[in-house]
């Protein structure tokens, strides 16, 4: 396989606009986990499932800190 070609993704895609703020902190910061797929929040991260995965059982581990680079 050549591209990673996922068209359930374009729902997604062309509402990014839509979406205010980040979407990992508006999860975060909801008290909604089942609405916002938070399957676990820890000290440092929260883990939440993607729904407009690349593949099946694609979850996402976050920062519950929004930080611009990898170092901090
Ligand atoms: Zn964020």
């Amino acid at each position: 396989m050549e591209r990673l070609y996922s068209p359930w993704r374009s729902q997604y895609i062309e509402g990014f606009d839509k979406i205010e703020g980040c979407f990992l902190c508006n999860a975060y910061k909801s008290n909604d986990d089942e609405k916002n797929l938070v399957l676990y929040r820890g000290k440092k991260c929260f883990v939440i499932m993607n729904l407009y995965p690349y593949n099946a059982c694609h979850l996402m581990v976050c920062p519950n800190e929004h930080i611009g680079d990898f170092e901090n």
